[in-house]
């Protein structure tokens, strides 16, 4: 009994004060009294009593008639009618109106404390439904408070508020005074405080704890919680006194990483439950999974520095653009290369920065393999760059600084071309001695065998000091001549060139050459020299009876000239090599001359007319080599447009 208060009204002066004297007030209840209903009716609104105790024949209002003047006002406290009426009748009447309970008079102390306390205490299944209903809400705010940190974890790099958090929210679950989280430090194996919760600062600054012979080291090394003060709230020795205490371990891939505590160290606080684990348990996780992922960042990050450090100092320039060749990354060298020190060129088109049509060209070509190409800068300097497709990200072009090499191979080709010069008239000589012999005397057999085979040799050094010589004047550029050219004509002529040596061989050799193609802008000498070249080739590596296809096609900017053989093909290994000079393909039959030379006078030739030339080709089906060369346009070209419109016929 707490000291409801109860309204007794009861017109006999002695009813009142035996009730409110000898019952009520020793039962712990405070009571007021009224003497009418009237005056009932407006205490009981003024100052709402826990229960009203009423007699029923009263003068002016009756106790049921109170009952029912309340009720339409809305007030139902608890009503007990009492009347010296006892009749069944009046009874029924009382309860069906909503009273709570009815007394008959005389009224006996007990039955009267006994009907209030029935009256004031809520049914079993309200008070059950309450308690659930408190222990609901509880669970959701916990929850809720759960949630929120969870919430913290996932949006936070920051690793001192995502404990901070933990810490705050384990203090708010457990009711505790303060809250702390202790990390265990490898090296000193001391435990460090790294957030806490109502504890003095320059406490938790200072805080260093010997995980040895401490609880909290205890909890470390079993990885099991520690609960005290649940039995016999004790005081116990940790770094302080503390009244009742939790210690969850922080636990990560089995190893324990540090303790979330909470205590209370008031001798009047709260004593930690088992109920109190399970949400600290979760916190802990929480916490152990902030610090891995803490770690996982900064070795990733620290990974990623050492790679970008790698990469920002390396000789080779590195560019690596997205698919509408926007810049993902650049190097210091490459930036270097391009005169792009301090611009902020993240994000920009490469293309509009950088002002190099070799790199401009070597971007157009959409390549699913590794593609080369060789830029020449502003400066001079000439890098081999190599475009790599890279999936989900774009290409990247590396790029190496070869101009080195490019002077040494200029000065050698100065040096073979000098010396094939000087081959050429001795050779000459001896070719028109050789010639001469027959003339001046019979040979015998062996003699015409002999002569026929310096011919032979004479002829192929003279053919190899021509392509030598070709080779030092394309790569010179003296073919500086250049006009619109109709490719599809050049082309007929180189077929109409070799068509022999193909029916020699019996091959198949048909052309689709559209008769009027939009024009090229180059040399035509040279162009016919590219088509007689590469279909010579295909002549010679294919065997007989073999078929030969030259076709001239046109794109929105560009003329293409592909030629096909159903020859014996080139190794993939070979590939990258087969337009370097010298270089002939390993399986290359025996009897097929040659002198390595054709591809490299081709490529010069392609690339002086800013085009490009590659191979597609599979040992024993065959090879596809395609070049692409810019369509004339009279506004880029120095040509008179008169003489654009003929072309030369050779
Ligand atoms: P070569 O004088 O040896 O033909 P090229 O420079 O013209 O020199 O060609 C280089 C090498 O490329 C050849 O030796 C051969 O191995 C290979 N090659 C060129 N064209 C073809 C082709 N159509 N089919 C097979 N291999 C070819």
């Amino acid at each position: 009994m707490s000291g409801e208060r109860i309204l007794l009204v009861d017109d006999a002066r002695e009813v009142r004060d035996f009730l409110a004297d000898v019952v009520l007030r020793p039962a712990g209840y405070s009571v007021v009294t009224a003497n009418d209903g009237e005056t009932a009716l407006r205490l009981a609104q003024e100052r709402l009593p826990d229960l009203i105790l009423s007699d029923m024949q009263m003068p002016g209002l009756t106790g049921l008639a109170l009952h029912a003047a309340l009720a339409a006002a809305g007030k139902r406290p608890p009503f007990i009618l009492m009347s010296a009426e006892s009749s069944k009748e009046l009874s029924a009447r009382a309860l069906k109106a909503g009273v709570t309970a009815f007394l008959a008079k005389p009224v006996d102390a007990d039955d009267v404390l006994a009907a209030i306390r029935q009256a004031l205490a809520p049914p079993p299944a309200a008070r059950s439904l309450g308690t659930a209903t408190l222990m609901l809400e509880k669970k959701v705010r916990q929850l809720e408070t759960l949630q929120a940190v969870g919430r913290t974890l996932t949006s936070s790099l920051d690793l001192d508020k995502v404990l901070s958090r933990v810490v705050e929210a384990a203090v708010s679950l457990t009711g505790a005074e303060e809250g702390s989280l202790l990390l265990l430090d490898e090296h000193t194996g001391e435990l460090l405080m790294r957030a806490a919760r109502n504890f003095d600062d320059q406490f938790v600054r200072t805080f260093r704890l010997r995980s040895e012979d401490s609880l909290a080291g205890q909890v470390i090394r079993t990885g099991q919680p520690v609960i005290l003060g649940v039995d016999s709230p004790t005081k116990i020795k940790t770094a302080y006194l503390v009244h009742s205490l939790i210690y969850m371990p922080l636990r990560m891939h089995g190893r324990v990483l540090g303790v979330l505590g909470v205590d209370n160290r008031q001798q009047g606080g709260r004593t930690f439950t088992e109920a109190d684990k399970a949400p600290l348990a979760v916190l802990a996780d929480f916490a152990a999974v902030a610090i891995e992922n803490a770690q996982a960042y900064s070795r990733s990050d620290a990974e990623r520095a050492k790679l970008d450090a790698i990469l920002q100092e390396t000789e080779d320039g590195v560019v690596v653009v997205d698919d509408a060749n926007r810049i993902v990354l650049i190097n210091r060298a490459a930036r270097a290369a391009f005169n792009l020190d301090g611009a902020n060129v993240e994000n920009q088109s490469l293309g509009n920065l950088v002002n190099n049509n070799d790199l401009r060209g070597l971007l157009a070509h959409v390549a699913v393999h590794t593609s080369r190409a060789e830029l020449t800068l502003d400066d001079g300097r000439v890098l081999n760059a190599h475009l790599t497709p890279i999936a989900g990200i774009g290409r990247a072009v590396v790029m190496q600084d070869i101009t080195h090499l490019k002077q040494l191979d200029r000065i050698k080709s100065d040096f073979v071309t000098t010396v094939s010069h000087d081959l050429r008239s001795p050779l000459t000589a001896i070719l028109g001695y050789v010639e001469l012999l027959a003339r001046v005397g019979p040979l015998n057999d062996q003699q015409t065998d002999f002569v026929r085979r310096v011919r032979y040799s004479v002829n192929a050094i003279t053919s190899l000091i021509t392509d030598l010589l070709d080779l030092g004047r394309v790569e010179a550029g003296f073919d500086t001549q250049k006009e619109a050219v109709n490719l599809s004509l050049v082309v007929r002529y180189a077929v109409e060139g070799l068509s022999n040596r193909a029916e020699a061989k019996k091959q198949k050799l048909a052309t689709k050459l559209p008769p009027t193609p939009p024009p090229v802008y180059g040399n035509p000498i040279r162009l016919r020299q590219v088509a007689s070249n590469l279909l010579d080739n295909a002549i010679k590596y294919t065997p007989e009876g073999g078929a030969i296809m030259v076709m001239v096609q046109e794109t929105e900017d560009q003329e293409i000239l592909m030629v096909q053989d159903s020859g014996v093909g080139i190794a993939l290994a070979d590939q990258p090599y087969i337009f370097d000079k010298f270089y002939r393909a390993k399986g290359v039959p025996e009897n097929v001359p040659g002198t390595g030379l054709g591809l490299s006078i081709v490529k010069s030739i392609v690339e002086n007319h800013g085009g490009r030339i590659w191979v597609e080709s599979k040992p024993g089906e065959g090879s596809l080599f395609t070049v692409v060369l810019p369509k004339y346009k009279p506004e880029e070209s120095p040509v008179p447009a008169a003489r654009a419109a003929k072309t030369t016929p050779f």
